[in-house]
């Protein structure tokens, strides 16, 4: 059977862990060529490296036009060209009891990887794609935080609406270009930026939201366990891939349906 990616070249920015990396490794198994952009080194050289001349990790701050550009440079030099870009970095930002006490300074940082991240990937992506007539597919990774409202995390809640509203802004204005764009909102996955339990300001706080998310799958989640990266991954590759090919502007949720009811009269 022909492999889904057979001869496509994408970037996939935060690769070197999680979801991104799960995605790696579907791409490349699913005959793409791969650009691993993300700021962490050791990871991201030892995936590229496992998986041979198909793949190349490239240092990238995803919040910095001048490692976007390089990125796409890269990808164009290295293998020919650029048909898909997942913009999937991202960080969360400190849990704090309530907006009132959350750090300012966290925003800055939450935004610029998790809004303008993306929205230079696109811009610097999409001027490849259009170029070469062949058109593209551009992805971004949002969250349930985006979607759904709630007392913590509100920066990151935040950067994450703003990612959908932008994703479906650029979905106008690139279709012009033959280019998709499209947003997949994640639920709870079991990964490093998940594991609340061992990081946040208040780590009796982080603790107590961690017992939270494991009460969901319990309770509101339709399917009973926390998500896994390849979860998202394979979305992902149908998205990337020429089967979704009717789609443009969507936002796709892989939540196990923790959004699909009313949490007190389902
Ligand atoms: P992760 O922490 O395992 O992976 C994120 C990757 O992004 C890391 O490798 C990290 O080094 C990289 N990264 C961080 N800042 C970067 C920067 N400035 N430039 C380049 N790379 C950078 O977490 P994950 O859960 O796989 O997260 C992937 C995406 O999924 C994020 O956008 C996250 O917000 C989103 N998401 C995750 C969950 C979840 O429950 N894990 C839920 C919804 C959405």
């Amino acid at each position: 059977m022909a492999k889904e990616l057979a001869g496509k070249v994408a970037i996939i920015t935060g690769g070197a862990s999680g979801i991104g990396k799960a995605t790696v490794e579907l791409f490349v198994a699913e005959g793409a060529k791969v650009v691993i952009a993300d700021v962490q080194d050791e990871p991201g050289e030892a995936l590229a490296a496992k998986l041979g001349d198909v793949a190349v990790f490239k240092h990238t701050d995803v919040s910095s036009e001048t490692d976007m550009q390089a990125v796409v440079d890269l990808a164009v030099e290295r293998f020919g060209g650029l048909d898909v870009m997942f913009n999937n970095a991202g960080i969360s930002c400190g849990a704090y009891p309530s907006f009132l006490d959350d750090k300012l300074d966290d925003f800055d940082r939450v935004m610029r990887v998790n809004v303008l991240g993306p929205m230079l990937g696109t811009r610097n992506a999409a001027r490849v794609m259009a170029k070469s007539g062949k058109g593209g597919v551009i992805l971004n990774t949002s969250s349930i935080a985006g979607t759904l409202a709630g007392m913590a995390m509100m920066t990151y809640r935040a950067s994450k609406a703003a990612l959908i509203q932008f994703s479906k802004s650029s979905a106008i204005d690139l279709a012009q270009h033959g280019i998709r764009v499209n947003c997949i909102v994640p639920g709870h996955v079991r990964t490093e930026l998940s594991s609340f339990g061992e990081k946040g300001a208040d780590s009796d706080l982080a603790a107590r939201i961690e017992e939270g998310v494991n009460a969901v799958y319990l309770s509101n989640q339709l399917i009973k366990r926390r998500g896994e990266p390849e979860d998202v991954a394979h979305v992902a590759l149908f998205m990337a891939s020429d089967k979704s090919r009717h789609m443009t502007g969507a936002v796709l949720p892989v939540e196990g349906g923790v959004t699909v009811g009313d949490p007190v009269n389902h």
